[in-house]
């Protein structure tokens, strides 16, 4: 049967895979309360990525789907009272991935050819393992393409985006098709974050495309259980000390610099607005939303204890946010960032966001790209978001923040899961 919130009573599933690289990188901190804090949270539930057709078999240093629901079973016999796993599976392989930058790019091109190789060799093959009768008794979340909606709404008129559009619209209908005939799988939508969808002329056409993108479906709404936010880029769930409608000198906060007129300052309030969107537009009252708590977290001795008493608009704005960014929209391995909230299932104390949980969708200490050109073959390209000499244009000209040294996309990157952890709010 499928219920209301999949994570609901359930056992989050644990990526032994994740885990290795943790104590690995634990045991090799010449930081001893550091390395302590790493172990503490070896065990956290990570989603796992199907992020080209080759992660479905398995490659030499991730194991392959089958591998994850054999394992998650395993974890289900040792669950209290029968419990039920709830594996959360990533996909995200699109024709033209990433269209907007360059470090996620994928293996299929946004052709009609590499189409039908997504239809027939990814997804297809996806839900033929998960159709199978051994895994009926586990629940499968499906997070459903991050990266691609959102850059239809903001990035439409960029060349790659417009050739990918039409990839994106057909392969999330057939992927939401494949999974909703599935009872025991549920699919969430990648709906961003508040830093990218929060004005309101974003959401508006973000929510349109959603349901324009539900009714293409067989099932309607019913194919989509809800809405995953801040894998692609992330806003902190909540700033404590700043409301976006808070006046000081005379103007909203929300007219700050930092937050271009947002009134989404952060992620629950994204959340939120985007429920009440979703559900007017269509969606069910029972849709939810899944925080993506890996990275938004910002603790550390950066972290403001107290609101500002700056009389000055930008003052207070940069003195009282906890986000420690030069710019909302530096996405790539940010430095200061730490782990935000451990992954729960029905968090409560934010009734208007209707979540369903947070989860740790990419898996804390996967680089977000390399810093400078590295040769693979995943199609993953240089971005130069992801140099941290780079003055951007889209941060107002200065530079990017991110982490030197980085590896590509996906892989792992030591010295960030060293500072996730270090900066964990709330901390380890
Ligand atoms: C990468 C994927 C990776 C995922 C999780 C993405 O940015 O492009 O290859 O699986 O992050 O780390």
């Amino acid at each position: 049967d499928h219920v209301d919130n999949p994570y609901d009573g359930a056992v989050m599933y644990v990526n032994e895979d994740w885990s290795t690289n943790v104590r690995e990188t634990a045991g090799e901190s010449t930081d001893a309360v550091l390395a302590a804090s790493m172990k503490a949270v070896a065990n956290q539930p990570t989603a796992v990525w199907l992020d080209r057709i080759a992660a479905i078999e398995g490659t030499s240093d991730a194991r392959g789907l089958e591998a994850h629901l054999d394992a998650a079973l395993r974890q289900a016999e040792s669950a209290e009272d029968g419990a039920p796993v709830v594996v959360t599976l990533v996909i995200y392989d699109l024709p033209g991935r990433d269209c907007y930058a360059l470090a996620s790019s994928g293996e299929l091109s946004a052709t009609d050819a590499d189409m039908a190789r997504y239809r027939e060799d990814y997804i297809d093959v996806i839900a033929e393992i998960l159709a199978r009768e051994e895994y009926a008794d586990l629940r499968i979340v499906a997070v459903v393409e991050p990266d691609s909606l959102p850059n239809l709404v903001t990035n439409a008129t960029d060349s790659r985006c417009e050739d990918a559009a039409p990839y994106y619209r057909e392969g999330v209908v057939y992927a939401l098709d494949s999974f909703a005939r599935l009872g025991h799988v549920y699919s969430y939508l990648d709906a961003a974050h508040s830093g990218w969808l929060g004005w309101p002329d974003n959401a508006g056409g973000a929510v349109a495309l959603f349901a324009e993108i539900a009714q293409e479906t067989q099932a309607g709404f019913g194919s989509i259980d809800g809405f995953v936010t801040d894998t692609a880029n992330t806003t902190p769930l909540e700033e404590p000390f700043l409301d976006a409608t808070d006046t000081v000198g005379g103007q909203e906060v929300r007219n700050a610099s930092f937050y271009e007129t947002n009134p989404d300052i952060d992620e629950v309030s994204w959340a939120a607005d985007l429920w009440s969107r979703a559900t007017a537009a269509g969606f069910a009252e029972s849709t939810g939303i899944v925080i993506d708590t890996s990275r938004n977290g910002w603790g550390g001795t950066a972290r403001p204890t107290a609101a500002s008493s700056s009389t000055d608009l930008e003052t207070y704005v940069d003195e009282s946010r906890v986000d420690r960014r030069v710019h909302r929209g530096a996405w790539c391995n940010p430095a200061g960032a730490g782990l935000g909230m451990r992954p729960e299932a029905s968090p409560e104390g934010y009734p208007d966001a209707h979540l369903d949980a947070f989860m740790w969708v990419k898996p804390p200490g996967e680089s977000d790209g390399s810093s400078r050109l590295i040769a693979n073959d995943q199609g993953k390209a240089f971005d130069q978001m992801c140099d941290p000499a780079y003055e951007s244009d889209r941060l107002g000209g200065q530079l990017t923040g991110a982490l030197p040294d980085a590896p590509i996309s996906g892989a792992w990157f030591p010295a960030q899961f060293a500072e996730l952890v270090a900066n964990a709010y709330p901390p380890v």
